[in-house]
């Protein structure tokens, strides 16, 4: 005796309960199924047979009684058995389709492939092959509202049969097709039948059940006849599961071997697909995260840009550069007065490699009728080297200059432009410094910094002693620039500068030492802090891009349980819903992720042609996207989770 394929044994099945009245849909169901079997189980409406059908399919769990297939008990099968189950063994055919709306009739024949792990081409060339078998060779191409409904059925037949079928399961095929469809998809029924498929047609019409080969007829959840109640089972036909391997099959397809990539291509696709069907809806909830990606990114750029920009500035004069000037102890007291005595003392300083004393002031400056104002400054031979700022025209004044107070100036690059434009060889020209004439000998390279209104190369540089005879009338310097001989020791040079002046001063700190590398890091913490301002206000708009995409994506679960109930009778393990819900809200974030980039570096061009600071970091960039995809990932996974947690009947039969 064979074991029967299907063997129901006092299946029960109730809804409610709790709130709601019991009601006891199945109340005792015996049945047995023989490999090659052609089934009608008629009833009226509302008998149970979809209920029956769902238990069978393994899309539903009966509330008592055992069902066993091929021998095993379905109770003891995971969740990923059944699906397995439902994929291998089950083809189901709905009344009302149930065909996936966004994809096309091939790709809603290829799923269960897909699920199964078929490679591609395989998969391919199998769904045209029955795509065409069922006369639909012109509409693989369509999706299922361009389908008539005769159309319609045949492909969710060919996808019935895509990985066997050697079940097929049909609630009600014919019910929602006009008689001439209708009758076709019964020949098509019949033939798969003859060809040694079990088939088991759900219907209310005897017409159509009687073109079965044994009839079940069922009234208020029970069997009322059996057409082969005594009839011993046909025998076993080719196509047809034998219990001996079920077990076997059952553990290495639940594995799911190197399904994966298939998978995960159908899953970018379909995601692909409903983001372009609901595009306008996409790209409205995608506007939080292409923002949030492109403020990030722009953000840190400017705030780079400016950063850098500062230090370069602050940095063209060299790390190692200490000032010294006198100032006032308190608001009472004149500010001290840094003599050439305390000059010569620091000189003599081992951690001092440079020390040259600036006797300088805004000046009046005038060549021919041009009128202009900047900063004249008395110093030594030292200037090229201290500041590391050659001249690019004639030379630097020399010692001899300093020695006779010779009336000579060294201009910068601005004070060429502003008092001398026009003139093509300024050295040599006089120039007017306080109504004092001086020979131009020389013309500094630019600097290009600037700190707040002062601009470095609005400079003159004249001897030192030129200066304080012959315009300002005191030898004392406004400021000592001192060049530490360590750069990395500018600490200790001030320090023991500190500690001369303090002893020359008698213990009066009547005087400020200032350096660069201080200046700098101070300005660097300021722009830091700035940075980080600015990105934590991009990072907010990156999380409300996120709550965009968990809204998206509970919709798109909300809108497409049908899609999920499908996607799980046709063999779907959790994981792979979740694999594709996820991958959906990833694809989200990828191309909301990239929009962003590519809006900032549009900003980002924009910026550069007003002559806003930028400096684009390729870390900032990255972070921004990864930041999108782990949000999007964050906030898709909850609706993810939910969709593929669904119940297999639950979400099919949802509106
Ligand atoms: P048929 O397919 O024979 O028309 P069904 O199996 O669909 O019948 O339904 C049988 C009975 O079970 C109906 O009375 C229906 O109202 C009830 N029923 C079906 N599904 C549910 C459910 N989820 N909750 C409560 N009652 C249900
Ligand atoms: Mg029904």
């Amino acid at each position: 005796m064979h074991t029967p394929l299907i063997d129901l044994r006092d299946i029960r099945k109730a809804y409610g309960g709790h709130d709601t009245p019991l009601v006891e849909v199945l109340r005792g169901i015996d049945m047995r199924i023989h490999a090659g079997e052609f089934v009608a189980i008629v009833g009226a409406s509302g008998s149970g047979k979809s209920t029956l059908m769902n238990i069978l399919g393994c899309l539903d769990r009966p509330t008592s009684g055992e069902y066993r297939f091929a021998g095993e008990n379905v109770a003891h099968l995971s969740s990923d058995e059944l699906a397995w189950l439902r994929r291998e063994a089950f083809g189901f055919v709905f009344q009302g389709y149930h065909l996936i709306p966004s994809a096309s009739a091939q790709e809603n024949v290829e799923m269960p492939a897909i699920y199964a792990g078929t490679p591609a081409a395989e998969r391919h060339a199998r769904a045209s092959a029955l795509l065409e078998r069922l006369g639909l060779a012109t509409r693989t191409g369509n999706r299922p509202h361009q389908l008539s409904g005769g159309q319609q059925q045949r492909v969710s037949i060919a996808r019935a049969l895509m990985n066997g079928g050697h079940i097929i399961l049909a609630d009600e095929p014919t019910g929602a097709l006009d008689s001439h469809s209708g009758a076709e998809v019964m020949r098509l029924l019949d033939e798969l039948a003859s060809q040694g498929h079990v088939v088991i047609l759900i219907t209310h019409d005897r017409e159509v059940a009687a073109r079965a080969k044994r009839i079940i007829e069922i009234r208020d959840g029970l069997i009322i006849s059996d057409s082969a109640a005594d009839q011993p089972p046909t025998p076993v036909n080719r196509g047809a599961l034998q219990a001996v391997d079920l077990r076997k099959r059952l553990s290495e397809g639940s594995e799911a071997n190197g399904a994966w990539k298939g998978e995960l291509l159908d899953a970018v696709q379909a995601a692909w697909r409903v983001m372009w069907i609901n595009r306008f809806r996409t790209a409205l909830t995608l506007l939080g995260i292409v923002i949030g990606v492109a403020s990030v990114v722009v953000m840190l750029a400017v705030g780079e840009g400016s950063k850098r920009q500062v230090m370069a500035q602050m940095g063209a004069f060299g790390s190692n550069i200490i000032y010294l000037s006198g100032l006032s102890p308190n608001p009472r007291t004149p500010a001290g007065i840094v003599s050439l005595n305390d000059v010569a003392a620091l000189k003599a300083l081992p951690q001092v490699n440079m020390i040259m004393p600036v006797n300088g002031a805004e000046a009046g400056v005038r060549y021919g009728n041009v009128d202009h104002t900047s900063y004249v400054g008395g110093n030594d031979t030292h200037f090229p080297a201290i500041f590391n700022w050659p001249v690019v025209q004639g030379s630097y004044f020399t010692q001899a200059d300093e020695d006779r107070a010779a009336a000579v100036a060294v201009i910068g690059k601005k004070v060429r432009d502003k008092l001398l434009k026009g003139i093509a060889d300024p050295i040599g020209q006089y120039i007017l410094i306080e109504n004092v004439p001086f020979q131009v000998v020389g013309v500094l390279a630019e600097k290009g910094a600037s700190s707040g209104e002062q601009d470095a190369d609005d400079r003159i540089a004249v001897p030192y002693s030129a200066a304080s005879i012959r315009l300002f009338g005191t030898q004392n310097p406004e400021y000592v620039v001192i060049a530490a001989a360590d750069a990395r020791k500018v600490k200790e040079a001030e320090a023991a500068i500190d500690q001369v002046m303090l002893r020359m001063h008698n213990g009066k700190r009547d005087y400020e030492l200032t350096n660069n590398a201080a200046m700098i890091q101070a300005e660097a913490r300021t722009q830091n802090t700035l940075s980080l301002m600015l990105g934590s206000i991009a990072a907010i708009s990156l999380l409300v891009g996120g709550i965009g995409v968990m809204n998206i994506m509970l919709m798109t679960v909300r809108e497409r349980t049908r899609e999920i109930g499908i996607r799980m009778a046709t063999g779907a393990r959790q994981r792979d819903i979740l694999r594709q819900f996820l991958t959906e809200a990833v694809m989200l974030s990828v191309v909301g992720g990239l929009t962003g980039i590519a809006l900032a570096l549009l900003v980002g061009g924009a910026l550069v042609l007003a002559e806003v600071a930028v400096a684009f970091s390729l870390p900032a960039v990255l972070g921004a996207f990864s930041c999108a995809l782990i949000t999007g990932v964050v906030f898709g996974f909850m609706p993810a989770r939910k969709a593929a947690r669904l119940d297999p009947v639950t979400a099919l039969t949802s509106e």
